[in-house]
C-alpha cells in the first residue's frame, strides 16, 4: 500500500479522469450499492497501521466542536481557553466553528506520525476514513471518497479493487 504522501497525491492525479468516468459509470448503473466497497475497505483497514502514514493528520481540516476542545483540554491538563488559543482557528467558511491548527505541516497535535492527544481526539478523527458510514448509497458519497483517495491509501486502494469487483474497466 502506498504511504507515501506525494506519490499517493502523484497517483491519485493520475487517476482523476478516471475516477470522474467511474463515478458516471456508477451514476448510469443505479445497482450497485456501498456494501462491497465498505467491505472492502474495512479489510485493507484493518490490515493497515495508521501509524505508518498519518497522511490525513497532514492535510485534512478537523472541525471540533466546545465538548470536544474541553476533552482535549481534559487530556492534556491545560485550559480550555488555551487550548482554544493555541491549538484552534476560526474555521474560514463559518466563524462559528472552529478547526484543530494545522502548522503549516500537520496538524497541531501530530509529533511524528503519533498523535498526542489520541484518546481524546475529535470525533473527525475517530471516525476517517469514514468507511462504516450506514446505509448511504455509493453514489452519494464516491465524490468524497475519490477526493479522499488522494489522502488516504486506505481508500485509494479500496476504490481500485473495487473498480476490479464491479467489472469496470477505464476507458
Ligand atoms: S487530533 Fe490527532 S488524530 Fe486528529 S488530526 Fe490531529 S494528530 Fe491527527
Ligand atoms: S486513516 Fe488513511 S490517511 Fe489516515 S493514517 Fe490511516 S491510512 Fe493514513
Amino acid at each position: 500500500m502506498q504511504a507515501d504522501p506525494e506519490r499517493l497525491r502523484q497517483l491519485a492525479q493520475v487517476k482523476q479522469a478516471e475516477n470522474l468516468d467511474f463515478r458516471r459509470h456508477l451514476a448510469a448503473h443505479h445497482h450497485h450499492s456501498l456494501e462491497p466497497f465498505q467491505i472492502l475497505a474495512t479489510r485493507i483497514e484493518l490490515r493497515t497501521d495508521c501509524r505508518e502514514c498519518a497522511n490525513c493528520c497532514r492535510q485534512m481540516e478537523v472541525r471540533v466542536t466546545d465538548a470536544e476542545i474541553r476533552a482535549v483540554a481534559a487530556h492534556l491538563g491545560m485550559t480550555v481557553d488555551n487550548v482554544r488559543l493555541w491549538h484552534t482557528v476560526p474555521d474560514p467558511e463559518d466563524s462559528s466553528q472552529r478547526l484543530l491548527r494545522n502548522t503549516g505541516s500537520a496538524c497541531t497535535f501530530l509529533d511524528g506520525n503519533l498523535c498526542l492527544v489520541y484518546d481524546a481526539r475529535p470525533a473527525v478523527c475517530r471516525n476517517f476514513p469514514n468507511v462504516h458510514p450506514g446505509a448511504h448509497t455509493l453514489g452519494a458519497r464516491m465524490e468524497s471518497i475519490c477526493l479522499h483517495a488522494e489522502v488516504c491509501p486506505i481508500l485509494f486502494e479500496a476504490l481500485e479493487q473495487y473498480k476490479h469487483q464491479v467489472g469496470y474497466h477505464s476507458r
